[in-house]
């Protein structure tokens, strides 16, 4: 037992009598979040606690909050008012504040919500069963900060997944990078890889219970390094990329400066391994991409971009972009736009930029960019990029994919899936053949949208 966590004494509170029974989970943001929740819910399924997925029916709700978004904290804080009303109707309901903006809020948080149960921070996950036991006890609880990797319990097998056919698994967790305007390595804390043998055993647990993608996790997923040998990603993609039972190998995030020629090769040499590759660049302009921190410039990023595609033909890369950061002028901006028509992106994810409380940019003290400016920035990049990706997919008409089915679509009777390279592929399966979720089935494109896929089923 770790708890209470260091320089936060429990708050005194009324024990609670009754064990809760039913857990609502609420999960903004990443995936590295929905991990989190995931481990979360398992570790309750464990106590009998059993998940629903309506709040008024829990007695104990965790909103597991995102600092990415704007005004996080005001978001997070009227959500929990939110909660707290239902609280007021049941005072045994119990509520627990998650995620990254409980990690900065801390003590604040309770001192703020008299009926905050507790607050917990995502290094202190794996406390959770604690976390509860001493609220049994009246204790109101802040577990927050980053214990060493060594310490944090992290059981696997007990994570509640979201679906039997993909598994995420976290192998480096927090960052020590320090691009201006991000908060992860604040409410993520420094970087800690897990340990080789460990992630081959979760990756082999999940192959065993017949999942067919992986998808390992990690803000800098590419900068792991196993803490007893040493070995780099390229070592860890190769050992899992050959484990059998596997047939899709994701992995994300991956940081530009991080690749070596070594991973670059492993990415062509292995069929397992996706021919997809999230790869943010967040600006086109080397004077912007010095401002916010990032560490290369945009010949490095293209010569990677060309290195990728030369090793893995048909690669598909997407990317996140910036737009608005404090001191972009339209040059910079207009280099964007240059870089997106050049590298012509399978898909990306544009944001206007705004200001993290605790970050460095504010304190740069650059000319922000009106906000005006900054929206028609992000409407010219988006539609050039809608027009790029609708005649990308215009190319992929008549082509043949395997698609892994991830869901059921609006039609009925049609299903949703992924193209290797993470295409969004819709489809109704031939008359007679029942497809389900998890499957993985061909098809070949018929119609081409700016964003999607519309396909017909060939014979398997
Ligand atoms: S690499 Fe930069 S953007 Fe990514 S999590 Fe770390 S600090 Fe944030």
């Amino acid at each position: 037992m770790t708890l209470p966590p260091a320089g936060a004494p429990p708050v005194a509170a009324p024990p609670v009598e009754r064990r809760p029974r039913r857990c609502f989970v609420e999960t903004w943001g990443c995936q590295m979040n929905e991990l989190d929740s995931q481990r979360m819910s398992g570790l309750l399924m464990e106590q009998g606690i059993l998940p629903t997925r309506d709040p008024k029916e829990a007695d104990l709700i965790l909103l597991n909050s995102c600092s990415v978004r704007e005004k996080a904290a005001q978001k997070a804080y009227s959500r929990l008012g939110e909660y707290r009303r239902l609280k007021r109707r049941r005072p045994e309901l119990l509520i627990g504040f998650c995620g990254c903006v409980a990690q900065q809020e801390g003590e604040k948080a309770l001192s703020r919500i008299p009926d905050l149960d507790f607050v917990l921070g995502p290094g202190r996950v794996g406390e959770l069963p604690d976390i509860l036991a001493a609220r049994r006890r009246g204790q109101r609880l802040v577990a927050t900060g980053f214990p060493d990797a060594r310490r944090r319990r992290y059981a696997f097998d007990s994570l509640s997944r979201q679906t039997s056919y993909k598994g995420m698994v976290t192998i480096i967790e927090g960052c020590n990078k320090k691009c201006t305007f991000c908060i992860v390595p604040q409410t993520r804390g420094p970087e800690q890889s897990r340990p080789l043998a460990d992630v081959l055993a979760e990756v082999r647990h999940l192959l065993d219970y017949g999942f067919v993608e992986i998808e390992l996790l990690g803000q800098t997923v590419n900068h792991w390094r196993d803490p007893e040998s040493g070995a780099d990603f390229a070592v860890l993609l190769d050992r899992v990329a050959r484990l059998d039972g596997l047939r899709r190998l994701r992995f994300v995030t991956s940081y530009p400066r991080d690749f070596t020629p070594e991973m670059v090769a492993q990415i062509g040499r292995h069929e397992t391994i996706c021919p997809y590759l999230h790869l943010p660049v967040q600006s086109g302009s080397d004077r912007m991409l010095k401002l916010m921190g990032r560490g290369y410039d945009v010949a490095t990023y293209r010569r990677l971009v060309a290195e990728l595609r030369a090793a893995r033909p048909g690669i598909a890369v997407s990317t996140d972009l910036i737009v608005g950061f404090p001191g972009e002028r339209d040059e910079d901006f207009a280099a964007t736009l240059r870089l997106v028509e050049e590298v012509r992106f399978d898909s990306l994810f544009a944001f206007k930029y705004s200001p993290r409380p605790g970050t460095a940019a504010p304190r740069l003290k650059l000319p922000p960019v009106a906000e005006a400016v900054a929206s028609e920035r992000l409407q010219t990049l988006l539609a050039r990029q809608s027009a790029i990706q609708h005649e990308i997919n215009r190319g992929l008409v008549g082509a043949s994919f395997e698609v892994l089915v991830t869901g059921w679509g609006k039609e009925p009777g049609s299903l949703v899936g992924r193209t290797p390279c993470h295409r969004v592929v819709h489809f109704t399966p031939a008359a007679g053949r029942a497809v389900v979720p998890g499957e993985m089935t061909r098809v070949r494109i018929e119609r081409a949208l700016p964003h999607s896929l519309l396909a017909a089923p060939l014979a398997a």
